[in-house]
C-alpha cells in the first residue's frame, strides 16, 4: 500500500515538511495544509473539520512540526476509524456457519467484478464456502467476466443463461444454492449503469428485498465499489448509492494510481461509510482490508 499510494505520499510529505518547516505552526502554514487537503480531494467537510481542530489545538498550545504532523495524523485516523465503529464484523471475517451475504454495487469499471474474485480468493485462503451470484443480467460480458473469476478462484457462479433476465431472480437461486449447500458467503455481482439511474437504484431495492426475504437470517452487507481515481465524483456516486442500497461500507479500488486517496476522508466524514477494503492492483491478492494507521501512514508518510 505504501507503494500503492506512493504518488500522493511523495506529494503530499514533501509538500506538508516543506509548509510546516523546522519551526512551529504558523496561520500561513495552516492555509496551506487547507489548500493541500482539498487538493488532496478529501473535500470541504472534513477538510473544515481538520483544520478547525488544528486551529483549537494551536490556540491551546504551539506545535512543533514534527509534532503538528503526528496530530494531523490523529485526526485523519479518527475521522476514518468513527463510522467503522460500527462495523460488526470488521477484516475480512464473515461470520461462521451462518450465511453472509455480500451485495456488491457500484459503476461499471469501478472494479467491481475484479472485486468479486479478490474476495472470493480471499475467502477460500481464509477457509470459507463462497459462490458467486452474476446479477448484472444487463450486460453479458459481466456474467462471462465473472464466471472467468470463478474459474480462477475455484468458486461456483450462480448465473441465468437468458439475456435480460430478472436480476432478482439470480439473486434468488444464488440464495437457495448458497442454502441448499451451506455456503458461507455468498457474493453478489449487480449492474452498474448509471446511465439510467433511477431504474438501477429500483432494481437494487428489489434484490435487497429479496434477500430479507428469502435470507432473514443471513449477515447482510452492501458494499460500494469505488474508483478512487475519481476524487469527488466518488463521493457523488457513494450519495447516489447509499440512498437505494442501504450501503454498510465501501471498498476503495485503484488506490495503486492516484494521488486522490483523501476522497476516503470525504467518504467516511460526509456520509458515515466505513472504508472497508482497499484495491491496489489489478491481481487476485492486491486486496486488504482497511486500516486507518495503515491508510494514513501511506498517505502522508
Ligand atoms: P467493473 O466494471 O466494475 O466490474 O470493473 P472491473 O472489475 O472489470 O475493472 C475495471 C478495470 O479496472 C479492469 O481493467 C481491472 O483490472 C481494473 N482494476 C480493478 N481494480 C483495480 C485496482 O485496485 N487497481 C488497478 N490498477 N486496477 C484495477
Amino acid at each position: 500500500l505504501r507503494q500503492g499510494l506512493g504518488k500522493t505520499r511523495r506529494g503530499l510529505v514533501n509538500q506538508l515538511k516543506a509548509i510546516v518547516g523546522q519551526g512551529p505552526l504558523n496561520q500561513d502554514a495552516v492555509m496551506e495544509i487547507e489548500a493541500l487537503l482539498l487538493q488532496a480531494d478529501v473535500g470541504l467537510e472534513a477538510t473544515d473539520y481538520i483544520i478547525n481542530k488544528l486551529q483549537n489545538k494551536l490556540r491551546e498550545e504551539s506545535l512543533p512540526s514534527e509534532q503538528a504532523i503526528e496530530y494531523l495524523k490523529e485526526i485523519l485516523r479518527e475521522i476514518l476509524d468513527r463510522p467503522l465503529q460500527q462495523v460488526k464484523n470488521p477484516g475480512f471475517a464473515p461470520e461462521k456457519d451462518t450465511l453472509n451475504i455480500w451485495l456488491m454495487t457500484g459503476v461499471n469499471g469501478a472494479g467491481k467484478t475484479t472485486t468479486i474474485g479478490k474476495l472470493a480468493h480471499l475467502s477460500q485462503k481464509s477457509g470459507y464456502s463462497c459462490m458467486i451470484a452474476a446479477a448484472d443480467t444487463f450486460r453479458a460480458a459481466a456474467v462471462e467476466q465473472v464466471k472467468v473469476w470463478g474459474e480462477r478462484t475455484n468458486t461456483p457462479v450462480i448465473a441465468n443463461p437468458g439475456k435480460n433476465t430478472d436480476p432478482a431472480a439470480v439473486v434468488f437461486d444464488g440464495i437457495a444454492a448458497a442454502q441448499s449447500r451451506q455456503t458461507e458467503l455468498l457474493l453478489v455481482d449487480t449492474a452498474g449503469r448509471l446511465q439510467n439511474k433511477k431504474n438501477l437504484m429500483e432494481e437494487l431495492s428489489k434484490i435487497r428485498r429479496i434477500i430479507d426475504k428469502k435470507a432473514p437470517d443471513a449477515q447482510v452487507e452492501a458494499l460500494l465499489v469505488l474508483d478512487a481515481t475519481l476524487g469527488q465524483n466518488g463521493l457523488r456516486q457513494a450519495e447516489v448509492f447509499s440512498e437505494s442500497a442501504k450501503l454498510s461500507g465501501v471498498v476503495l479500488t485503484k488506490l495503486d494510481g492516484t494521488a486522490k486517496g483523501g476522497v476516503a476522508l470525504a467518504i467516511a466524514q460526509q456520509l458515515n461509510l466505513p472504508i472497508r477494503f482497499i484495491g491496489a492492483g489489478e491481481g487476485i491478492e492486491d486486496l486488504r482490508p482497511f486500516s486507518s494507521y495503515e491508510f494514513v501512514e501511506a498517505l502522508l508518510n
